[in-house]
């Protein structure tokens, strides 16, 4: 920007397997919000899906990288990666605060349905002062910032598609296609690792 602040996204993600609806709620957010990056921070542990079999970290860091190599601002941080035991985005904030410095302004990028748990993340007002919130639409979930601090979070619509990881994951183990849901990279290296073949 013309006062030399930095405007960096952040997406935040479990990302097993990143697919086009993450890639274009960034796309689309860092037009509407003039953002030079969009960092996409795959989890460590995820604190909410500690009960649910999760893909090996470094396998959904480099489905991210893969998924992401094309476009010149979107980057792809280890910060939760190379943390130890459960994520918090608390933790990823002060992480990339520390690394950008202070001439960033911060802006996360979470869906709906992340949205409305917000409350129960940990440290949340801590969060708020360290990042702009910005809620995207998501087929599904209805998006509302109303139990939220005022001036915490902006709401966007994208571009809706009806895509989870979820879905990819059961239609692999049923032997179904994920072309044109995931990126060809991802599907590549999805066959590849022979990842979701229960
Ligand atoms: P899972 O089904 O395993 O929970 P997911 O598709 O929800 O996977 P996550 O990695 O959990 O993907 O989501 C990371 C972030 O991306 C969350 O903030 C989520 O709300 C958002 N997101 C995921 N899919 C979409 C989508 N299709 N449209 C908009 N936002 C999405
Ligand atoms: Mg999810």
């Amino acid at each position: 920007m013309a006062d030399g602040t930095r405007r960096i996204g952040i997406m935040g993600g479990t990302f097993d397997p990143i697919h086009h609806g993450h890639l274009v709620a960034a796309s689309e957010v860092a037009d509407r919000f003039g953002l030079d990056e969009v960092v996409f921070v795959p989890t460590g542990q995820p604190w909410q899906k500690e009960d649910v079999p999760v893909s090996p970290a470094e396998d959904r860091y480099l489905m991210t990288v893969v998924a992401t190599a094309s476009n010149p601002r979107f980057q792809v941080s280890r910060a939760d990666v190379d943390r130890d035991g459960p994520t918090y985005t608390v933790d990823t904030l002060r992480d990339l605060r520390a690394e950008y410095g202070p001439d960033t302004r911060l802006f996360f990028i979470t869906g709906a349905d992340a949205l409305e748990k917000i409350l129960s993340w940990k440290d949340t007002d801590q969060m708020f002062e360290l990042a702009h919130f910005i809620g995207v639409t998501r087929p599904g979930f209805e998006l509302s910032a109303a139990h939220l601090p005022d001036d915490a979070v902006s709401l966007v619509r994208v571009p809706a598609m009806a895509i989870s990881s979820t879905d990819c994951r059961a239609r692999v183990a049923a032997g179904k296609p994920v072309w044109y849901l995931v990126p060809d990279g991802v599907v590549q290296y999805i066959a590849k690792r022979r990842l979701y073949q229960t």
